[in-house]
């Protein structure tokens, strides 16, 4: 049935990188025999699922959108999709994102955009734009994406999806090919808020193979229950200010109203420093980035230029060939904030005021339950709108990436459709360990 549904919209939307339905159906066989047997139960036996190409698939070549990693095929598979394998989920293919992550409409991708399939002539976000749009076009049942900086729930709220970012160290990177160290976590993008729990569940552990990965109960369903009385939420009045569509800022405050009609408690505060987020954020992934892609150097992995002559010639000509605008504009920005004059000028600067916006939200944290506001300041933009004013892509990054910064979970789903038919997001925050909150306040609001 999956199947029949990329036959049909595939062209339309091209939210997939690889698809591979002769391993997906032997694949389906096998698992379809473990659960006639017994072997195999729980939710995620035999459902169909899309990985975001930067997630690493055994045989299965993976490219995170990037020309340098064209024909690279991995030999292992990242630790959460392992996890899913186990639980039974069949993979269909590799979704497209922006390359190495590194974009917010999946249109630096080196293989073509991908269409929101509410209107294709809009983006579907990013940089997990794929699996987006190819959750909203019924092209897989769930997917996994990435999110570094928004990067899962800014194409949920484009493409009128459930997604989720979990708290730092609860899903292993080990097999998620790295942008920011510091700030990348895998997570769902689900149909819905129960979706989004069960995949959450079977993909999260404890990973020895990641340094950062934390040891943590992982029983998400439980917290699928229709009840937020009591619970306070705070509305953080930096993130209705100035730059929020007038029609986004209405429907999450319907949002905020309904919540409050089924027993939360809510109220507006202050979060301070949001306006040092961005580029707190940007100077710290691009310095990570910088150094996390110097191994793609022509040797070890996937493309390697032409005609060369020696061997720095070759380093030079892959990563000029090899790399997009946007993935050199973050490494000569990461270098540079790294170099010795600047290094403490910029970068230690951006890891000061990391830990302040962590302070910040501790303090929320000791009043609130959750906090509620916007995933993004519009709707989908249009495509080729975006690119030529990358600062102002930044800034659309501005509701999203404090919570990378400070490590917590959030949950974007929808809350409604603008007057031209665009899906708007609501996104709710937590602590770090709280996802059970997020999940039964998101459960109570769908
Ligand atoms: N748009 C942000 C960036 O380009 C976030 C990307 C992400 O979360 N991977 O860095």
């Amino acid at each position: 049935a999956v199947f029949a549904q990329i036959e049909k919209q595939e062209k339309n939307y091209h939210c997939y990188i690889s698809l591979d339905k002769e391993r997906a159906l032997k694949r389906a066989g096998e698992v379809q025999a473990a659960i006639d047997s017994g072997e195999l139960t729980g939710p995620l036996a035999g459902v169909p699922v899309a990985v975001k190409d930067n997630i690493c698939t055994e045989d299965v070549e993976t490219t995170c959108a990037s020309r340098i990693l064209s024909g690279f095929v991995p030999t292992f598979s990242a630790e959460a999709v392992v996890n899913l394998e186990k639980a039974g989920a069949i993979i269909l293919g590799k979704t497209n994102m922006d390359e190495f992550a590194m974009g917010s409409t999946t249109e630096t991708s080196a293989y073509g955009v991908t269409r929101n399939p509410w209107n294709p002539e809009h983006v579907p976000g990013g940089s997990s734009g794929g699996s987006a749009a190819a959750v909203a076009a019924g092209e897989c049942y769930f997917a996994l994406g990435s999110d570094t900086g928004g990067s899962i729930r800014q194409p949920a709220g484009f493409c009128g999806v459930v997604g989720m970012k979990p708290t730092y160290g609860t899903v292993s990177r080990y097999g998620l090919i790295a942008y920011g160290s510091s700030l990348d976590q895998i997570g769902p993008l689900c149909r819905d808020v129960s979706d989004c729990a069960a995949v959450l569940e079977a993909i999260s552990s404890h990973d020895t193979k990641d340094s950062t990965s934390m040891e943590r109960e992982t029983d998400f369903t439980s917290a699928l229950t229709a009840d937020v009385s009591g619970m306070r939420i705070g509305i953080p009045r930096d993130y209705l200010g100035e730059g929020l569509d007038g029609e986004v800022k209405e429907a999450v405050l319907r949002a905020a109203g309904e919540l409050e009609k089924k027993g939360a408690v809510l109220e507006e505060f202050d979060l301070s420093l949001v306006e040092y987020a961005i580029p707190a954020y940007y100077t710290i992934a691009s310095a990570e980035a910088s150094s996390n892609l110097e191994r793609f150097d022509g040797i070890k992995y996937g493309y390697r230029a032409k005609d060369y002559d020696g061997l720095h010639s070759m380093y030079k000509k892959t990563r000029s060939e090899g790399f997009g605008p946007e993935v050199k504009r973050r490494i000569m920005l990461g270098s540079f904030v790294l170099s010795s004059g600047y290094y403490d000028a910029y970068y230690l600067k951006a890891l000061k005021v990391k830990a302040l916006i962590k302070k910040a939200f501790d303090e929320a944290f000791g009043r609130f339950d959750c906090l509620l506001g916007p995933v993004a300041p519009t709707t989908a933009p249009q495509l080729g709108k975006s690119l030529t004013a990358p600062l102002r892509m930044y800034l659309g990054d501005i509701y999203t990436i404090s919570v990378n910064l400070a490590g917590l979970p959030a949950v974007s789903l929808p809350c409604g459709v603008s007057s031209d038919g665009l899906p708007i997001g609501l996104q709710l925050i937590g602590d770090c360990f709280q996802e059970k909150k997020l999940i039964r306040a998101a459960y109570t609001y769908e």
